[in-house]
């Protein structure tokens, strides 16, 4: 088959979070299967060039409509680790991807609007013809609006669209100058209810629920997040919108990039291991409580990666670090936040922390740290309100670090309580799940976890063996897109 991914993000050239490690991953898995796979993605200023390989101008003056006049872009073309990806460039005053950030911008929506038609122009013009397009999250959801609306009679009328939402909590609210702008001209044909209306605000568009009404296959990014989306609050105001288009909806559960994450060979962490040479990760620990300036005492260490953000349950976080070090653990943080009140917070913390042997707080984004803390961390927090899929618990899994998580969204499709699952043998639990969001239902299971580390160490180490043994690649979740986009082309 032929797909074409059109995304805002592709790690490692691009990364802001999940999105881009999954446009990676799923890509390369489809193309060691033996299709072809090509990536489209703006050319923003600030991406890592160093993780691209032949950069060069592909296509000179792409002649991309908007506003009834057009702007000129130029397309690269280069390769990211094997991928073949197209970087869109247009010259106009707006400086669309010119703004040292990927998101965050006042006129996001426009940005990506317009980049949704360009990539789609860039398809018309070049002649090339995808059996599958595979767009993601709200900044792509107007490219099956524009194709079915407009490109399909132009010559792209055998064109698949498979949509993948990440994270339903961001949707491209708009006003109707991005219809204006794209030369969807019918205003009122659009702010309907079956089509682009957004829910909550009947003046506004809703850019997720155009890629929702128009995609022939919707995906989200867990099975169980996907009945929390049609069912339940997760959805954010387009629950309805999901029930009205179920026969066309599903969770395939993400996977991770085992070249990537694999600590038998990850070029970050100085002593490689599996599960037949465990022994092998405490030299790992060791060496991150050097890198930190931590102790070295019998302790097991807790670690969180990830954003600090409402999303992630950060004042659980917050109290997991107080806990770990009542509890006579160590607790490494490695994080983020683009709210300045949280980034205070915890600024605030690791100020207050700086001096303790048992804790270390890192805020920033390191990359490098991330596989170290994954190959030293005997248990990994993963206490989030809402986690669409989550990748950290299966990089923790991976790496023999056990999950403490909360029960919800793809955490429940990863992580099996060592003590109370009634789904999986005791052989087949890899972690400690709670599922109420206050401080009692953390400690209850830190206490578990923490206690079985100090009393029944042999134990510990057998769930966490049990934790690697699961197979989280991209292999499963290949195989199903590849059903659904089989599924697509023949109807
Ligand atoms: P989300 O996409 O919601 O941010 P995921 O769990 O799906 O969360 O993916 C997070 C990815 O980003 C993981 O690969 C994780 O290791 C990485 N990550 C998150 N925060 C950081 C950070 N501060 N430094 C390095 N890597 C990070």
């Amino acid at each position: 088959m032929y797909i074409v991914q059109i995304a805002s993000e592709c790690a490692p050239v691009i990364k802001a979070g999940g999105l881009g490690d999954v446009v990676y991953g799923l890509s390369r898995e489809l193309e060691l299967r033996g299709h072809t796979v090509e990536i489209i993605l703006p050319k923003y200023d600030c991406m890592r060039y160093d993780h691209i390989w032949g950069l060069h101008e592909a296509y000179r003056d792409l002649v991309v409509p908007w506003y009834g006049a057009a702007i000129y872009c130029d397309v690269y073309c280069g390769w990211v680790y094997g991928r073949l990806c197209f970087f869109i460039d247009p010259h106009s005053e707006d400086l669309f991807f010119n703004r040292s950030c990927y998101y965050g911008c006042n006129d996001d929506n426009m940005r990506f609007a317009f980049f949704s038609k360009a990539a789609l122009e860039f398809l018309l013009l070049t002649n090339k013809r995808p059996d599958v397009i595979h767009c993601h999250d709200w900044q792509t959801g107007l490219v099956p609006v524009l194709l079915f609306e407009i490109y399909k009679y132009h010559g792209m009328e055998y064109q698949r669209v498979c949509y993948t939402i990440h994270n339903f909590k961001h949707q491209g609210i708009s006003g109707c100058d991005v219809l204006w702008a794209t030369g969807l001209n019918k205003e009122s044909y659009y702010f309907a209810d079956d089509r682009l209306q957004d829910p909550f605000n009947p003046f506004a568009l809703n850019l997720m629920k155009g890629g929702i009404v128009y995609s022939n296959f919707i995906t989200t990014v867990s099975p169980h997040h996907a009945w929390e989306a049609h069912y339940g609050d997760f959805g954010y105001g387009l629950g309805h919108t999901i029930h009205e288009h179920q026969h066309k909806f599903g969770g395939v559960l993400n996977g991770i990039d085992y070249e990537v994450w694999n600590p038998q060979a990850d070029r970050y962490i100085p002593h490689h291991y599996d599960a037949d040479t465990f022994t092998e990760k405490a030299k790992n620990k060791q060496a991150l409580r050097e890198q930190l300036w931590l102790g070295h005492g019998d302790k097991p260490l807790i670690a969180y990666v990830g954003r600090l953000d409402q999303q992630k349950g950060v004042h659980l976080v917050h109290h997991a670090i107080y806990y770990a070090l009542y509890r006579q653990a160590q607790f490494v943080l490695l994080g983020s936040a683009t709210e300045t009140a949280i980034n205070n917070w915890f600024l605030h913390e690791k100020n207050h922390l700086n001096n303790n042997p048992d804790c270390h707080i890192e805020i920033g984004f390191n990359e490098e740290l991330s596989h170290l803390i994954y190959a030293g961390a005997d248990l990994i927090i993963v206490p989030s309100n809402y986690e669409p899929c989550g990748l950290t618990q299966m990089i923790g899994l991976q790496y023999g670090a056990v999950p403490v998580v909360r029960g919800v969204g793809g955490l429940l499709n990863t992580v099996f309580d060592r003590d109370y699952d009634n789904y999986h043998e005791p052989e087949k639990r890899n972690g400690y799940v709670f599922f109420q969001t206050d401080s009692q239902a953390l400690e209850s299971a830190l206490d578990r976890a923490i206690g079985l580390w100090y009393h029944y160490p042999k134990k510990f180490q057998n769930l966490a063996i049990q934790g690697m043994e699961y197979d989280y690649s991209w292999s499963n979740p290949a195989t199903q897109y590849l059903s659904i986009y089989e599924y697509i082309r023949h109807k």
